[in-house]
């Protein structure tokens, strides 16, 4: 499989973007030899409908300023082309088509890796791509081994990386508690929350 070529698809709601999503995509970039990791922001994530988001023009934005520097990250509008919810089988299915002679690695944390079952179609999703799964503080890889891994035993690969205890939702709550946040974002898309006065309120 390391023979072929690959790319690295990273999902997200990106709201913000900070470096916990930067160090994941390129240790995964690195770790199995990756082309390119496309960026794809989800325009109505469906876990997330209940919750307020920041509009995906704005994410998107953030994330191009996020990626900006590096020559082997690329963002893509393929979920804000697409009415209704975001659902990452359609998302795959558009990268399969789009790139036919490529491996295709969904890369992910380890919240996101135990939960894809709850997704649409978990088993399509499975055979189209292979799934990358990262620590993250917090979250255990006990239960993936057990079960949810046994199902999908080699669809599975896990990174290795730093662990880091940055999220979106605690950036969000710095910001609003008035925190610093620098260090933890990307220093463009630091000066592009303050520019738009973004997470100050609920
Ligand atoms: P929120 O707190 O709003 O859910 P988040 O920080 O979890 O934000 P997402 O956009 O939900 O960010 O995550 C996109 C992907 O990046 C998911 O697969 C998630 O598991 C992974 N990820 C996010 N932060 C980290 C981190 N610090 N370490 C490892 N993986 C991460
Ligand atoms: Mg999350």
């Amino acid at each position: 499989m390391s023979e072929e070529q690959a790319i690295g698809i990273m999902g997200g709601t990106f709201d913000p973007i900070h470096y916990g999503h930067l160090m994941l995509a390129d240790c995964a970039l690195d770790q199995f030899k990756l082309e390119q990791v496309i960026f794809v922001p989800s325009a109505n994530p469906p876990h997330k409908f209940n919750k307020k988001i920041t509009p995906v023009e704005m994410r998107y934005e953030m994330t191009l300023l996020a990626t900006m520097d590096n020559p082997y990250f690329t963002v893509s509008k393929v979920e804000m082309k697409r009415p209704g919810s975001s659902y990452t089988i359609d998302t795959v299915k558009y990268f399969r088509e789009r790139y036919p002679e490529y491996q295709i690695y969904f890369i992910t944390g380890a919240d996101t890796i135990l939960e894809i079952d709850t997704w649409k179609s978990p088993n399509e999703l499975m055979q189209i791509v292979y799934f990358i799964a990262a620590v993250r503080p917090g979250y255990s890889f006990e239960r993936l081994e057990k079960e949810f891994y046994q199902k999908y035993r080699d669809r599975i690969f896990f990174l290795e990386m730093p662990e880091i205890g940055i999220s979106s939702t605690d950036i969000r709550n710095r910001i609003k508690a008035g925190k610093t946040i620098k260090y933890q974002v990307h220093p463009a898309v630091e000066a592009y929350i303050k520019k738009y006065q973004l997470y100050l309120k609920e």
